[in-house]
């Protein structure tokens, strides 16, 4: 099957066979994110992902982990989605881990039913953009969900059997708010009990409606190193057990681990970073172009000709 769109998954999926039901994401409106706002959302026919599945049969796979793409597969109606997990069984009938990205309400518009149902089709992980643990943060972000909202969707997908896991992201809360954000998440982390928490640090895409609030001045963006001190301190405060995994993608520095185990390795890694950006330049994570083809800007590889220069100026006034 030729893929459309930018292949984005949990690193806990990477050797699972991706399997696209859908092109784009059926929601496409969070402020800051441009994995598949050039494409136009659609369903893809039955047919074509039957043919798919034959495809990797005929060629001897033999998948256990299955992910279902692209932005927002659990969003598919209950009916649609069972007759997919239908058609996967059918191909590899001892494939009993079926996994996907999901929004809140995308669980939302689901019955306790419908989640027992695709439970008991083979639906494990669901991975939730949280992103933030700020409601006016949410709001802002046009993301499509509250923490009240959250809190009761991760509740009820969890009674049913289903494994949450949370993507999250510093830098959202934006300048000054990273460590407001990191007490924030952390609460609703250490109550809500993700298998996972997968932080993508935030990129500040030129192509996004948030990049028109940072030049108009509505929207502050944080820097690296104030990201990676967001991140310093939700380690430090979490306490339930899970896997964290944290990519800051800008300025290549990832940090994995288990919560409570590797707490303590974590956060020293994360001191030795800090301490090399500590005094330096303030550093954006500005960029332009489509995932995975992304290029620095700003602070970066470009010297700055690729984004405005009212942008621009405003970060060289912000260096240190
Ligand atoms: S962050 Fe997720 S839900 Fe929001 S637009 Fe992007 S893919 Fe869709």
């Amino acid at each position: 099957m030729d893929y459309e769109g930018q292949i984005c998954r949990a690193p806990m999926e990477r050797a699972s066979f991706m399997l696209p039901v859908m092109v784009g994401c059926s929601y496409n409106r969070c402020k800051f994110c441009n994995l598949f706002r050039h494409l136009a959302y659609r369903e893809l026919p039955l047919e074509q992902i039957e043919e798919e599945l034959k495809r990797v049969k005929a060629a001897g796979g033999n998948p256990k982990k299955i992910f279902l793409g692209d932005g927002n597969a659990f969003g598919l109606k209950t009916e649609r989605l069972l007759r997919i997990l239908e058609r996967v069984h059918a191909y590899f009938p001892e494939c009993m881990c079926i996994n996907m990205d999901a929004t809140v309400t995308s669980i939302r518009m689901k019955s306790d039913q419908e989640l027992k149902l695709l439970y008991d089709h083979g639906v494990r992980h669901l991975y939730l953009g949280i992103e933030s643990g700020l409601d006016d943060v949410l709001i802002f972000m046009e993301k499509d969900h509250d923490l009240a909202q959250a809190y009761e969707a991760v509740e009820r997908l969890k009674r049913t059997g289903l494994i949450y896991d949370a993507h999250i992201m510093t830098g959202v809360a934006g300048k000054g708010r990273g460590q407001e954000n990191a007490e924030a998440l952390a609460l609703f982390l250490n109550r809500t009990k993700p298998a996972h928490a997968v932080n993508f640090s935030m990129f500040l895409h030129r192509e996004v409606p948030l990049y028109r609030h940072i030049e108009d001045g509505t929207y502050l963006p944080a820097d690296e190193l104030e990201n990676l001190k967001e991140e310093r301190t939700l380690l430090k405060l979490l306490e339930t057990e899970l896997l964290y995994d944290g990519f800051h993608d800008y300025i290549e520095v990832r940090v994995r681990g288990e919560i409570p185990r590797g707490k303590e390795k974590m956060v020293k890694k994360l001191d030795q970073v800090i301490g090399t950006y500590e005094g330096g330049k303030a550093l954006y994570s500005f960029v332009r172009g489509e995932c995975p083809d992304l290029t620095r800007c700003g602070s970066g590889d470009c010297g700055g000709k690729h984004i405005s220069e009212k942008v621009w100026d405003m970060n060289r006034k912000d260096d240190r």
